[in-house]
């Protein structure tokens, strides 16, 4: 294989690559999947997600203060609930995964955490849908609802703020959400959280790991699960303009755009047009690729992590969410 050409320590090479493009601890935001199953284990069977772990509730304490011994403060909880229903009633519950973690880890490291929830409902309805979903006359699955579903993320949100999360993170790409979750949160006294809007959500089989495992127990097209009727579409920079500039008049806080490095076009194009806080997520295949390549010793996977993250922040992240934040942070000073 072909390395890049490297004097010194290859650790200071990094370290130093990554500090010419201005990264810094608090840029890194670590996805931690939370699940309800009584053990903790790993995120994925293949060894292409290795290093992740969906997180048993009596662990999470333990997982995120080894985020915090890195140096790392933000993290972003996804929940992967045991079972899915029709109307997703677990993902607004009190007792839901999401709101037990999120209480459990700010009743120990309080406001020494940063803590952002995912606000959608995808793994917890049983259409897998970020919508729910109108039946047709004759039964079949119809279009995404999009009205009523913000009245549920509404409550998703409200019962997240309650557990103490910082910054909900409604994911669901319906239109109206920032502004319907931002009045729903004030009209209950929750005028400090904050919003992260994820604005510019491309649809991409580059979510395909993370659903095998938050997914395919239940729906079984998990593959063929088509979100193009409210996810982005590769083609379409105008729209990602149009729904980042939506949600900043909406209220958003902060904006986010993923994949990531099919993209880094539209993020560059962002920070000069609008130059919002903006959080880039490296997805789960994004990650996979990487590792299933190294492992067939086509690529360096130290390179190409820290490449790609180091090229996230070039292209003008302000923060950006990876599976390597834990890999990229032993690279940085503070
Ligand atoms: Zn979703």
């Amino acid at each position: 294989m072909e390395k890049v050409q490297i004097a010194g320590s290859i650790m200071d090479f990094y370290a130093q690559l990554c500090k010419n493009v201005g990264l810094r601890k608090k840029d890194l935001i670590f996805p931690i999947f939370v699940s309800e199953l009584s053990s903790s284990g790993p995120l994925s069977n293949s060894n292409d997600m290795s290093g992740m772990n969906k997180i048993a509730l009596k662990d999470v304490v333990q997982n995120v203060q080894k985020i915090i011994d890195q140096g790392i403060s933000s993290l972003i909880i996804f929940g992967i609930p045991n079972k899915r229903d029709i109307g997703a009633s677990s993902a607004l519950s009190n007792e839901g995964i999401v709101q037990n973690s999120t209480r459990k880890i700010k009743k120990e490291f309080g406001g020494s955490v940063n803590i952002i929830t995912d606000v959608c409902i995808c793994q917890y309805d049983l259409s897998g849908h970020c919508g729910l979903q109108i039946k047709n006359h004759d039964a079949t699955e119809g279009n995404i609802d999009n009205d009523s579903t913000l009245d549920l993320l509404s409550k998703i949100a409200i019962s997240h703020a309650e557990a103490g999360a910082d910054i909900v993170a409604p994911s669901s790409m319906m239109d109206g959400q920032v502004i319907q979750i931002r009045s729903a949160l004030n009209s209950k006294g929750f005028k400090n959280t904050k919003i992260m809007a994820f604005s510019a959500k491309f649809a991409s089989s580059l979510y395909s790991p993370f659903r095998k495992t938050a997914y395919s127990k239940q729906i079984h097209n998990y593959k063929t699960l088509d979100k193009s009727s409210y996810q982005i579409g590769y083609e379409n920079p105008r729209q990602a303009i149009r729904e980042v500039q939506a949600d900043i008049q909406e209220g958003a806080d902060m904006i986010m755009i993923k994949p990531s490095l099919l993209y880094l076009d539209i993020v560059s194009m962002i920070k000069d047009k609008i130059n919002f806080p903006m959080a880039v997520q490296n997805v789960s295949g994004e990650c996979a690729m990487v590792k299933a390549a190294a492992r067939k010793g086509w690529i360096d996977e130290e390179e190409w992590k820290v490449s790609s993250i180091a090229a996230i922040k070039r292209a003008g992240a302000h923060s950006i969410i990876s599976y390597f934040t834990m890999d990229i942070a032993k690279y940085l000073d503070d």
